[in-house]
């Protein structure tokens, strides 16, 4: 099924984002968070792709069998960057093959620690052309990555807007964003986007704050703005683990319930595999098929 359709009905819906176990963690560890997720009823559960290709293999692996074996649709990732067009062609092939029918289309990040890295130099420099590819291979539903507060490369929040305009016209069904912590922030994008033009449905990514250092590591990696209110919490429970964890599920259950009073087509929720903590927002939020 292409997950376009789902967005068509009336529900909102519930979708949950996994990453595979590193290469040297057996890969049926991730089947036990899948079984938990699974309770919840999403629509459809991504499974993320190692840029650069280290777990190329696994996110195929694991977005099949959660279709076959789960009856759930996958959206499997691919990152183009890095990657050859023979190598892409392949992996959409393998996805085909494994009856894979829908894919979030990304470029990735460039390459940390690598003063050598030119992406001019690069077969693949930005996700719309793996969009073109796929789109020129066979019928999949395609996904792409919307960046709220800009993405980190761009300096321009309009030009990082023509570029989203760009890319969703190449043939995108529906965009996830990035996370936020201010609903406020994506209000504002998805008026900007429909005021740009981009008519297709644009789902709340949402992550759950679990311990303190997790925030370093977003603002590193994403560039998200923290709220006040949200740094306060983390100033007050940082020393508690325990505590610092509830009111993070407490802060995400309070923004996804306020994004679906606003009518949002569906919640992404990156479950970062704790399917636990993400289990007791969705029960705080009654969201679900
Ligand atoms: C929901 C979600 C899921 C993700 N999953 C993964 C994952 O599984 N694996 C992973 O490695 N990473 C993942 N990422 C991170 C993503 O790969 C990075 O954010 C990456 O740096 C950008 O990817 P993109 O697809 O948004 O790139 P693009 O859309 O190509 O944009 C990248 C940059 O290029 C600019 N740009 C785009 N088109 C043009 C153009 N035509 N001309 C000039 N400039 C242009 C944009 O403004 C932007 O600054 C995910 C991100 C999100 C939001």
């Amino acid at each position: 099924m292409k997950i376009i359709d789902m967005y068509r009905s009336n529900q909102p819906v519930l979708s949950l984002e996994i990453f595979p176990p590193r290469p040297d963690y057996p890969l049926e560890t991730i089947f036990t968070t899948v079984e938990q997720l699974t309770r919840l009823h999403p629509g459809f559960i991504s499974v993320t792709y190692g840029a650069g290709g280290s777990n190329r293999d696994r996110t195929v692996e694991i977005a099949a069998r959660i279709k076959k074996d789960y009856k759930i649709e996958s959206l499997a990732h691919l990152t183009c960057v890095c990657h050859t067009r023979q190598e892409i062609s392949d992996i959409l092939d393998s996805l085909q093959q494994e009856n894979i029918q829908n894919i979030m289309a990304l470029r990735g990040d460039i390459p940390e620690n690598d003063p050598s890295f030119n992406i001019n130099q690069q077969e693949y420099r930005y996700a719309f052309e793996l969009i073109n590819d796929a789109r020129g291979k066979a019928d999949f539903g395609i996904a792409a990555a919307a960046h709220p507060e800009g993405h980190p490369e761009c300096r321009k929040l309009s030009e990082d807007l023509a570029n989203l305009k760009h890319k969703v016209d190449c043939g995108v069904d529906f965009l996830i964003t990035q996370l936020f912590f201010d609903n406020r922030i994506y209000y504002d994008f998805a008026d900007r986007a429909i005021a740009k033009g981009i008519s297709c449905p644009i789902i709340p990514g949402i992550m759950p704050v679990l311990n303190a250092k997790q925030i370093k590591r977003i603002i590193y990696l994403c560039g998200a703005s923290i709220p006040s209110r949200l740094l306060n919490l983390v100033d007050r429970y940082e020393s508690i683990p325990s505590d610092m964890e509830k009111a993070g599920i407490e802060y995400a259950s309070r923004q996804v319930e306020e994004l679906l009073d606003e009518g949002v087509p569906g919640i992404h929720l990156y479950t970062m595999n704790k399917p636990d903590q993400i289990t007791q927002i969705v029960n705080n939020v009654g969201i679900g098929r």
